[in-house]
């Protein structure tokens, strides 16, 4: 087991981690490419040096043909014989190649070595250079190695009447060569290990981030929402922990939201049930019967049941607004007559204490909604107004259009909210005067429904208020859904 970058990986996993693959990805591109260099650089050398030795021998063997060519056309005799031997010998010295004389009927005039004097020769190079053609071919002999035979036409008054064959070894060629290409070959071995190391060294360097990841998920999973990731890589990695650094931020507003939301709801519920508890308990010690005070008590008991029943329908309708393929109902609707509804519907509360409330229609429109959601909202909103404005104030509610919206708009003129308090009015549970809201009947979740509606519909909720003087909620729906 070794440990990588802080991952324990078996002895079996080492070898594909992301560093590994990475490093021996370099290094075979790396080897690879030295493979090719080395190649071509052995090839090139080795036809160059034998290219050149191929156009002296050339050159040799015509100088040697124009030499003896005059000697070739007479009749032999023993001075010419020896006089040719001396030449061809001096010569072979010279160029330290076998150099042989053939006449036009392949028979052997002179040979440097004296072995072959005499005897006929049909190698494919002396037949090319009788048909006066000069050629060369290397062959790899078992004993002697690498040899190259050139032929080159002795040619007298326009006439082909011999060859000139030059034998050279060219091991010398191929062990100069060999020697350059094993230095090659250590200099790319050495650059290997070197690469290998720089590469291993710049993939720890590269995947250190990883580390940071990796403890950032770990505290993440441990329940630490709220860790960051401070790296300074000023690359993708870079890019990749800010988002996980927004993604943890969004998950601990989130977390902390739940937990808020868990706290209010158990306390909402047990003021109540506390209540309920108090009032029975009381009951249960009563030790006369005295029947008003049991009415009076059961009263108390009802409206806080009711109350339970209130905060536990608006918190199931909120649960359904935030489902996430939550569809709406769309109909198109008549906003007008939506409005004349609630109104109509929530007049009898409001004359009970003497509140003027009055729809004023601008215009006709028409639109597509969800016009039981949206009813709802709106009855919360106008409800509101009526609770939180003093007897015989006033309510107005007016529909009209601006721009690409509708706008429906509810004016009290009552007690007003505080400034500080307007961004919280929207929050699940938020009430400015918690007393006011409980006499009231309020659960604080009524405005959270409206809002969650309204935004369902991609539509806005603002208000304008001032203590004392009342209050102005905005409603814009798009036309356009
Ligand atoms: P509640 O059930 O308490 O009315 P809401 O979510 O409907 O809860 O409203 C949240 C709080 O906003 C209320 O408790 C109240 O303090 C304030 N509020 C809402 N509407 C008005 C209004 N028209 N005038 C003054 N205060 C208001």
């Amino acid at each position: 087991m070794v440990i990588i970058l802080g991952v324990k990986l078996s002895k079996k996993d080492r070898f594909i981690s992301v560093r590994w693959k990475l490093v021996s990805t370099y290094l075979l591109l790396f080897i690879i490419t030295l493979l090719i260099i080395n190649f071509f650089v052995y090839n090139a050398l080795l036809d160059m040096y034998i290219q050149e030795r191929e156009n002296d021998m050339m050159t040799e063997a015509d100088i040697l043909s124009k030499r003896v060519n005059y000697f070739l056309t007479m009749d032999t005799t023993f001075e010419l014989d020896t006089f040719l031997t001396s030449k061809v010998e001096a010569y072979s010295k010279d160029i330290n190649s076998r150099v042989i004389i053939v006449d036009k009927y392949n028979r052997v005039k002179s040979d440097s070595n004296n072995d072959c004097k005499g005897e006929t020769f049909k190698h494919t190079e002396i037949k090319k250079a009788l048909q006066g053609i000069k050629n060369s071919n290397i062959y790899n002999f078992k004993d002697v190695g690498y040899v190259m035979y050139v032929a080159v036409p002795i040619e007298y008054d326009g006439k082909i009447i011999g060859t000139t064959l030059i034998s050279t070894s060219l091991e010398d060629i191929y062990n100069a060569v060999g020697q350059i290409g094993s230095k090659l070959r250590i200099i790319s071995i050495l650059s290997i290990l070197l690469i290998a190391v720089i590469s291993f060294v710049f993939a720890s360097y590269l995947f250190q981030p990883i580390k940071e990841f990796k403890k950032a998920i770990t505290k993440l999973s441990q329940g630490d929402l709220n860790y960051k990731i401070k790296i300074n890589t000023r690359d993708e990695f870079d890019e990749l922990a800010n988002t996980f650094n927004s993604m943890s931020t969004k998950l601990n507003e989130v977390d902390i939201q739940r937990k808020d939301f868990v706290a209010n709801v158990s306390h909402e519920l047990r003021t109540p049930l506390s209540s309920i508890k108090l009032l029975s308990e009381s009951l249960l010690h009563q030790n006369e019967g005295n029947i008003m005070i049991y009415r009076e008590f059961l009263g108390d008991i009802d409206s806080e049941i009711d109350r339970l029943n209130n905060i536990i329908t608006e918190l199931l309708t909120l649960v359904d607004l935030d489902k996430e393929k939550l569809q709406l109902n769309y109909k198109i609707t008549y906003v007008n007559f939506l409005l004349e509804k609630v109104v109509a519907q929530l007049k009898p509360l409001a004359e009970k204490r003497k509140i003027k409330l009055k729809f004023v229609e601008k215009e006709k429109i028409q639109i597509k909604i969800d016009a039981d959601k949206i009813q709802q909202a709106i009855i919360n909103i106008i409800d509101n107004a009526i609770k939180y404005t003093a007897d015989g104030g006033k309510v107005e509610v007016s529909l009209y259009t601006e721009n690409k919206y509708v706008m429906i708009r509810i004016k009290d003129n009552g007690v007003g909210i505080p400034k500080e308090s307007i961004s919280n009015i929207f929050d699940r549970f938020y009430r400015v005067d918690k007393a006011r809201s409980r006499k009231t009947g309020g659960t604080g979740l009524g405005l959270s429904i409206a809002h969650q509606v309204i935004t369902l519909h991609q539509g806005n909720i603002r208000v304008e208020s001032e203590i004392g003087k009342g209050s102005i909620f905005y409603i814009a729906i798009p036309y356009n859904i």
